[in-house]
């Protein structure tokens, strides 16, 4: 690709995550091309290629299976229109075309500006991104704050790229987060989704989780698990979300997949189960207060990070289902192993039990009645719920809409 927009006469240069991957040594995930050409007349030299983006355009240049991005060069500069930048300072458009040393210092992080030059086999580098590669450090372009204010799915991306990387966040970029991660309540929820996307479904999802909480910046993606998390009384919530994460990362190393809706299940079952508890303390029965306390908390939820219903579906049936592994008499244990999502709500009800906070000996009979085709005969157990419930005296209020 970088030699056919060579040879039709404009600039082509390899940039972004895919010249610092293949600097350190890594398998990068995609390609970006950086060029003078317009996104139409990159058009013209691609037969396979479509124009898309709304915030800017770009040519998306299709190849086999893979496709490759191909951006015109960015100015970042011209904000000073109102319609351009929010009162926060966020930019909504940046889509003004300049040269390479423009386009290179809009982007974020130093490590993320070098240009491999096909001409030459050369890595331009504007900005001493060779040498925070080289120190594996993550440094801010230009002024942090601002950068941040600019955009502040930035501070997420410092997280992400330090878990991923193994790289320092620099100290002058580091410094401001703490203070600007309320800014991430700016940003779309279908944004934010799509960054825990890459946060979690990486490969690095403890490492992202562990940054993340470092630097303040989780719960503004999970608010309420935050505080489910730093208000603990027992360990379970920290080890099952890391647990989890742990699975997550092991079965991607190992080629597996991980489903968004599992790793959502994981990171959002703590303040489901605490308001699981609470109703039922109140007197629901067990699987209506489990319905009730998964719409509370998934719309409070929603408003922050948008979860499409392809994934929230089955998230609900994994969750829905935790109530039923309790019934181990008659057919109703076959029941439930019929169902669509008994698998991965059986993965789930492991990880509870190995974090502590559902009975093992429950996990165990469902793992015996799976491997036998039947109820183990020397069971014992009863119609209990796994754990002993807290009864709580006084009524919690529900937060947001009312679910009685
Ligand atoms: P990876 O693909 O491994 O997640 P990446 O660095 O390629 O990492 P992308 O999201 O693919 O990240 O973006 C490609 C490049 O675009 C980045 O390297 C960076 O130069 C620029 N970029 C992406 N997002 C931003 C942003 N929010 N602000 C400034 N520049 C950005
Ligand atoms: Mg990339």
């Amino acid at each position: 690709m970088l030699y056919r927009l060579k040879d039709a006469g404009y600039q082509a240069h390899l940039v972004g995550g895919g010249v610092r991957d293949l600097l350190l040594g890594r398998e990068p995930k995609d390609f970006d091309v950086a060029t003078d050409a317009t996104p139409e007349q990159v058009k013209a030299v691609f037969r396979n290629s479509r124009l898309i983006g709304r915030r800017f355009r770009l040519a998306h240049v299709r190849f086999g299976r893979e496709i490759i991005e191909v951006a015109t060069f960015r100015s970042g500069q011209p904000v000073t229109h109102l319609d351009h930048q929010t009162d926060n300072g966020m930019i909504l458009r940046d889509n003004v075309y300049g040269t390479i040393e423009e386009d290179a210092l809009r982007r974020d992080f130093t490590v993320n500006a070098l240009y491999y030059n096909v001409r030459d086999f050369s890595v331009v580098d504007y900005a001493g991104g060779m040498q925070d590669l080289q120190a594996g450090l993550l440094r801010l372009m230009g002024d942090p704050e601002t950068r941040y204010r600019e955009d502040p799915v930035r501070m997420l991306r410092a997280a992400r790229f330090a878990a991923k990387l193994g790289f320092r966040i620099e100290p002058a970029t580091e410094a401001p987060i703490g203070e600007l991660a309320g800014l991430l309540g700016d940003v779309p929820a279908a944004r934010l989704f799509e960054e825990v996307l890459k946060l979690f479904m990486a490969g690095h999802a403890v490492g992202s989780f562990e940054s993340l909480r470092q630097h303040g910046l989780f719960g503004q993606l999970f608010p309420d698990t935050e505080q489910a998390l730093a208000t603990q009384e027992h360990e379970f919530p920290h080890t099952l979300v890391l647990k989890g994460l742990e699975n997550a990362d092991a079965r991607i190393a190992a080629g597996k997949p991980v489903t968004p809706a599992f790793l959502f299940a994981v990171l959002l079952w703590e303040p489901v189960r605490l308001r699981w508890l609470a109703l039922q303390a109140d007197g629901l029965a067990p699987y209506a207060a489990l319905q009730a306390a998964t719409g509370d908390i998934l719309e409070r939820q929603l408003a922050r990070v948008s979860i499409p219903r392809r994934f929230s579906t089955p998230m609900r049936e994994i969750w829905g289902l935790q109530s039923r592994f309790s019934h181990t008499k008659g057919k109703r244990p076959q029941r439930l192993a019929a169902h669509p999502r008994f698998r991965a709500a059986y993965d789930f009800l492991l990880l509870r039990a190995s974090a502590g906070e559902a009975d093992p000996g429950l996990a165990q009979w469902w793992t015996d009645f799976q491997d036998s085709g039947q109820a183990p005969v020397q069971s014992e157990r009863s119609e209990e719920a796994p754990r002993k419930r807290r009864r709580r005296r006084r009524r919690r209020k529900p937060k947001g809409g009312g679910t009685e």
